[in-house]
């Protein structure tokens, strides 16, 4: 067994494999761009975990510490079984060939049918980085002959939610309703007090009321109080038309 592949020996317990993996380049951008879709695939019964890439540190009021709390409450407010980070470098994140190898290990070892990324064009690096990383990833994971843990494993789609750094009105593939779940949703974003509160200003509208502006825009959308928008680059099958409303 190699370096990389130890570095999987202390992955959380996971007795059969994940529906759903969200891959979050910070603690938070899951939260921020797929809480709702998160609760409501959780309440389908579906198995649903995060790996977060690095720690999201430093920030102006955040530690290392206040951030692995913050985290942790904010999984609780979603009801995430399974949640992991891998520890690479916030701010300088990027697609190579070590990290490559990380990520399709550890898709190799919790085999998710569908993988969540975040959306391809964004203004942080961090985040495209994570989008070719998750691409990459993807790929390697089905590869035979290779020093990857696991066996070869291919997840069958990759949508993209959105926590962009980017003024941008994207066109989405879909929008979920999670008009049931907004409370869940802004109940694990206000977890992260020190992103979110600590610091900012004081006078309304605050950065979850903002947020909630938006999930009201695509909600009104599709005719529902709240929505969440996603891409896919791939076509999106349907077995029946009874999922559109
Ligand atoms: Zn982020």
């Amino acid at each position: 067994m190699n370096q990389v592949d130890n570095d999987f020996l202390d992955l959380p317990n996971i007795s059969q494999p994940l529906d759903v993996l969200v891959v979050a380049p910070h603690p938070d951008d899951a939260e921020l761009g797929m809480g709702g879709a998160i609760c409501k695939l959780i309440q389908q019964g579906r198995r649903v975990g995060i790996v977060d890439l690095t720690n999201g540190e430093p920030t102006p009021f955040g530690s290392t510490e206040i951030r692995a709390r913050e985290t942790a409450a904010a999984t609780t407010a979603l009801g995430i079984q399974w949640r992991y980070n891998l520890g690479m470098k916030n701010r300088f994140l990027e697609p190579s060939l070590e990290n490559r190898h990380r990520l399709a290990s550890l898709f190799r070892l919790v085999r998710p049918r569908w993988v969540f990324a975040p959306y391809w064009s964004d203004a942080h690096p961090d985040h495209t980085a994570a989008t070719e990383l998750v691409e990459a990833a993807r790929f390697w994971s089905k590869l035979t002959k290779s020093e990857l843990a696991g066996q070869p494993f291919h997840p069958e789609r990759i949508y993209y939610y959105f926590c962009i750094h980017l003024k941008l009105v994207p066109q989405p593939a879909f929008i979920l309703d999670i008009t049931e779940h907004w409370p869940a949703k802004a109940a694990s974003i206000e977890a992260y007090q020190s992103q979110f509160v600590t610091g900012r200003p004081t006078e309304p509208p605050s950065v979850v009321e903002r947020l909630r502006e938006d999930a009201a825009f695509w909600g009104k959308a599709i005719g529902v109080r709240y929505g969440e928008p996603f891409a896919s680059k791939e076509p999106i099958g349907m077995k029946s038309l009874n999922s559109l409303f």
